[in-house]
């Protein structure tokens, strides 16, 4: 299924598309600061949009980001993708998902002209490729895929001595794109075009970017795995399981909070539910979420 995202300012428009959306994870497992004392104190745990109380489940997705600009058709993030092999997370192993039809209703694979991974986790890799007469080939042909030096220079170590790290998402969603000569290693401050570049927010990743889209003054982002769930808005020292860093993963949601507080700007981040795109106001002790 693929939606429209809130009117961004300015020249862009966003859709997502979405490879799953509902209840998934206990809070506590997601963010293990999240007891329950703690989470059920949250304005996000009295809201069925972000949490059902029946299962103990935090709501969320996984989906990729059509960003439209002036000069181009950029999509960021590529969530899990069909037919991975992946025994050791059975919600993401041997998918059949109609993501790809999807995609396809919106836009012409072909007219891609960028894919963005803010990180390389395999739920943020997968559908950069592909099973094509039993090889993994990259799914958007005219596509150039653009990779953060630092995310890069980090997995390349890892994998190096470890094949299977990230599920061995690598192997076959990431490697096929160098072999193919569509991947691009880039800066973490890339700029892409005027308005849109990469900002560097380490900490869930080394190497973690979100996608500034500038207008203007207006300022929308996109933020990938920065937050992982709409009550780290409230709680943004709340790292999640995931995360690298916890203290740099804080630093850069605190910081993101600041900067976007009361300005109207959008974030929009890779697993929030519906409506997933949120503004942000401050108050007293802190900042809430605006649709
Ligand atoms: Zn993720």
């Amino acid at each position: 299924m693929s939606t429209a995202i809130a009117d961004l300012p300015g020249p862009f428009a966003a859709r997502r598309v979405i490879e799953f959306e509902g209840p998934y994870l206990a809070p506590e497992f997601l963010l293990p600061d999240a007891q329950p004392g703690a989470f059920l104190a949250t304005k996000a745990s009295q809201d069925p949009r972000f949490y059902e109380k029946a299962t103990n489940k935090v709501v969320m997705a996984n989906h990729s980001i059509l960003i439209v600009t002036p000069r181009s058709k950029i999509l960021v993030d590529t969530c899990i993708g069909n037919n991975k092999h992946r025994p050791r997370n059975p919600h993401w192993h041997m998918r059949t998902g109609p993501f790809l039809e999807d995609l396809k209703s919106i836009v012409a694979l072909a007219d891609i002209d960028y894919v963005l991974c803010t990180h390389l986790h395999g739920d943020h890799v997968g559908w950069n490729t592909h099973l094509q007469d039993g090889r993994w080939r990259p799914t958007f042909p005219r596509a150039k895929y653009l990779f953060g030096r630092t995310e890069v220079a980090f997995w390349q170590k890892a994998i190096s001595s470890d094949p299977e790290t990230n599920h061995g998402s690598w192997v076959d969603s990431m490697q096929p794109i160098f072999d193919a000569g569509q991947a691009i290693v880039v800066d973490d401050d890339y700029e892409i075009e005027p308005g849109v570049r990469l900002v560097p927010a380490p900490g869930h990743t080394p190497g973690n970017i979100m996608i500034r889209l500038e207008h203007g003054g207006a300022i929308s982002y996109v933020i990938g795995d920065t937050m992982h769930h709409p009550v780290q808005i409230e709680r943004p020292e709340w790292s999640s399981k995931f995360c690298w860093d916890k203290s740099l993963s804080t630093q850069a949601r605190q910081s993101l909070l600041e900067a976007i507080a009361d300005t109207g700007a959008w974030i929009i981040p890779a697993h929030f539910p519906t409506p997933t795109a949120l503004r942000i106001e401050s108050h007293a002790h802190g900042f809430k979420s605006c649709g």
